[in-house]
């Protein structure tokens, strides 16, 4: 027995924000005897399955009072200022957040493990984005360093004199230029960390976006050399930031090498098919990490994630499909908003190409 464990078999985890991330982790917590109580505002979608306190997320006093009434804390998001997580019972650490949710540290950081990413290059000022136009060579994306998400803080730069347009876009804030990739497909890697060290990875996924917004995850990708290298990137990075809890990179398949994209500090969204999919889904193995607990198996079974942006499906069409599964957040359809998600899981893969063909015209 860790020492979580035997100091507090039912640990309460308080969780920074109280969207679908924390919803999901709400409904894994009652099989392990784990209570979840959520920082947000009341009517989040998390209320459907744990205690949401309203808090104000960008107030240190109110976030520490918060962290009072808990054992530990964790995050759904990584965008939360670095000086609320001072001083907090946090996992994973204040570092590794703060590493993840800004794109200049998170791509040095990328290079100093021994990973490869695009070409980039900082951008403070016009100037610098001109410097760095002529460094890195167009096609490019700028990208703002903080707070970009889902393709948001982003512009695409094919000629030198879109420059000045693309600056004004992003409105002048800190960014990166970084090199276009000429990708074969897009994977992510999703790992856990307990506090003993131990590692588990879940089997590399493809991720189809579509307006910077993720639309299909396919489990697994397979491709043993890359899966294996994706396991020894994730365990530098996990190891170099003393991490505990779920992580996921985002990777570019290039050539037949990875380039990393970015990671998230948290459960993630191309891990959602891990809940029907899994031995053990990541949100389980998140709070088992961060609870002090063994993680559990990742053995996996072939399955599909479609995301549902804007509204979900009606459930005439996916009561079609008997072996369907159908998360509804609760949320407001709203176009380019992320209501729900639906997963399919298939003995083989030519059953899930069928099946992600069929599914995609409903979703
Ligand atoms: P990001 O917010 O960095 O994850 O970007 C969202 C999506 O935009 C990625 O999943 C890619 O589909 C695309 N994208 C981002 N950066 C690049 C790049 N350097 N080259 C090509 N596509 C990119």
């Amino acid at each position: 027995m860790s020492q979580v464990d035997q100091k507090n078999s039912h640990p309460r985890i308080g969780i920074l924000g109280a969207g679908q991330l924390a919803l999901m982790l709400a409904q894994a917590a009652p099989a392990l005897d784990i209570e979840v109580i959520c920082a947000g505002s009341p009517g989040d979608c998390a209320s459907q399955a744990a205690e949401v306190r309203s808090v104000d997320l960008d107030d240190v006093s109110a976030v520490a009072a918060f962290a009072h009434t808990v054992d530990l804390v964790t995050v759904e998001s990584e965008n939360i200022h670095a000086d609320v997580l001072q001083g907090l019972n946090l996992y994973p650490n204040a570092h590794a957040i703060a590493v993840a949710q800004e794109r200049l540290l998170e791509k040095q950081f990328f290079r100093e493990c021994g990973i490869a990413t695009a070409p980039f290059a900082p951008v403070e000022s016009l100037d610098d984005l001109q410097r760095a136009i002529e460094e890195i060579r167009l096609p490019a994306i700028l990208k703002t360093r903080r707070l970009g998400y889902d393709g948001k803080g982003q512009v695409r730069l094919a000629h030198a004199e879109e420059a000045a347009e693309a600056w004004a876009s992003v409105g002048g804030v800190p960014c990166i230029l970084e090199g276009m990739v000429r990708f074969d497909a897009e994977v992510s890697l999703i790992a856990a960390r307990s506090r003993m060290g131990e590692i588990v990875f879940y089997p590399l996924v493809q991720n189809h976006h579509h307006e910077g917004i993720l639309r299909v995850s396919i489990a697994p990708f397979l491709h043993q050399a890359l899966q294996n290298q994706a396991n020894q990137y994730l365990t530098v990075l996990l190891e170099k930031l003393n991490y505990v809890g779920v992580l996921a990179v985002e990777f570019f398949v290039e050539s037949g090498k990875l380039l990393a994209n970015e990671m998230a500090p948290r459960v993630h969204n191309s891990g959602h098919w891990t809940i029907e999919g899994s031995a053990t889904s990541q949100f389980e193995n998140h709070l088992r990490a961060i609870a002090g607990r063994e993680l559990g198996s990742t053995e996996s079974r072939p399955t599909v994630m479609l995301n549902c942006i804007g509204t979900m499906p009606p459930e005439i069409e996916t009561l079609a499909f008997p072996s369907l599964f159908r998360h509804d957040y609760g949320k407001e359809a709203r176009p380019g908003r992320k209501v729900g998600h639906l997963a399919f899981v298939a003995a083989d893969q030519p059953a899930i190409v069928e099946w992600k063909q069929r599914l995609q015209g409903r979703s």
